[in-house]
C-alpha cells in the first residue's frame, strides 16, 4: 500500500496513516527503449521470483524479450511484463509463487507492481483480436491502448469498481463471513457496482440484499486498487437505518455487529482497505462515539 500514486492518497491519508513510511513513487509508463529491467514475469496466477532466504523474495533483473509489456519505473529501475504459455520456463533461477503468497514476501511496491502485471498482461492477451471486427490488434506506443489493425477501435484496459463497506449502528460495526472464502475472517461488506448504478446506489442495494439492513450517512473512506483482480475497491462508511440482520445465504455465512473491543477475527493489517475501515472504526471508538471521520 506504499505504491502511493495520486488516486491512493486518499487512502493513505486517511486509513494508513500509521503504516507511513517512506512513500516510494511508481511511475506509470507505455514505452521504454530499456534493454534491461526488473522482470515481472506471470504463469497464471503465479509470479516468477528469486527465493531470497526463508521467506523473502525478489523480482529478478534480466534482459527485456521483445514481446514483454513495459509497465513504468520505480526508483528509475525500468519493470517489464509477460505472461509464460503453458510449457514456458520463467527466466533462469525463479521459481512461480502464487501471488496471494508473495504479500510480505516482496515489497509492497512490487506486490502492487506485480497486481499492475497481472492484470495489464490478462488485457493484453485477451485484447488481441478486435471485439468489433476480428482483425488483429496492435499496443498503441502512445497510451494504454490496443487498436484494431483494420477499424480502428480501441480496447483499453477495464476496471470493475466495487463498494466495501464498513456500517455502524450504535457503537458496533456489522461484520460478516463469505461463504465463497473459507473461514477464518470476517470482514466488511463488499460488492460489484453494477451498471447504472451510483456507488452509493451500490452500498445501499449491497447491504440490502447481503445483510437485509437499510443504511444512511453514507460517507467516502478511500480508495484501494484490487490487485488480484482488474477490480478498484472504494470504501464507505454508513449508519444503520433499519432493519435486523438477515443474510443472503448465497453470499454469507454469517454476520453481526461487534463492539470495538470485541472483534472476531478481521483481515491482516495493510494492503487491505478492510482491515482500513474496521481499524479506522475502532480508532473512532476508542476517542468517543462522537469521533469523527479521517
Ligand atoms: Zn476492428
Amino acid at each position: 500500500m506504499n505504491r502511493l500514486s495520486q488516486a491512493h492518497c486518499g487512502l493513505a491519508r486517511r486509513a494508513l496513516r500509521h503504516h507511513a513510511s517512506a512513500l516510494v513513487t511508481f511511475i506509470p509508463g507505455i514505452t521504454s527503449s530499456a534493454t534491461h529491467g526488473r522482470l515481472f514475469v506471470l504463469s497464471g496466477q503465479s509470479l516468477c521470483v528469486v527465493q531470497d532466504g526463508r521467506n523473502g523474495a525478489r523480482i529478478p533483473n534480466g534482459p527485456v524479450p521483445d514481446q514483454a509489456l513495459y509497465l513504468g519505473e520505480l526508483e528509475g529501475a525500468p519493470c517489464f511484463a509477460w505472461r509464460l504459455d503453458d510449457a514456458e520456463c520463467g527466466p533462469p533461477g525463479t521459481h512461480p509463487v502464487a501471488l496471494r503468497q508473495l504479500f510480505g514476501a516482496v515489497s509492497d511496491e512490487d506486490f502492487g507492481i506485480a497486481g499492475r502485471a497481472l492484470a495489464l498482461t490478462a488485457w493484453d492477451r485477451d485484447h488481441r483480436f478486435c471485439g468489433r471486427c476480428g482483425a488483429q490488434t496492435e499496443r498503441s506506443r502512445l497510451e494504454r491502448v490496443r487498436t484494431c489493425t483494420r477499424c480502428g477501435h480501441g480496447a483499453y484496459p477495464r476496471l470493475s469498481p466495487a463498494i466495501i463497506v464498513l456500517v455502524e449502528r450504535d457503537g458496533r460495526a456489522l461484520l460478516a463471513r463469505g461463504v465463497r472464502f473459507p473461514p477464518p475472517f470476517f470482514s466488511t461488506l463488499a460488492g460489484f457496482v453494477e451498471v447504472g448504478e451510483s456507488l452509493e446506489d451500490a452500498v445501499v442495494r449491497e447491504v440490502k440484499e447481503e445483510a437485509g439492513i437499510a443504511v444512511a450517512d453514507i460517507q467516502y473512506f478511500g480508495s484501494q486498487p484490487w490487485p488480484l483482480g482488474e477490480s478498484l475497491m472504494v470504501g464507505f462508511t454508513a449508519r444503520w437505518a433499519g432493519g435486523e440482520i438477515v443474510c443472503e445465504p448465497s453470499e454469507i455465512a454469517e454476520a453481526g455487529w461487534f463492539a470495538p473491543d470485541a472483534l472476531p477475527r478481521v483481515p491482516p493489517p495493510k494492503l487491505s482497505i478492510a482491515r482500513a475501515l474496521i481499524d479506522d472504526f475502532v480508532r473512532r471508538r476508542a476517542s468517543g462515539p462522537s469521533g469523527e471521520l479521517g
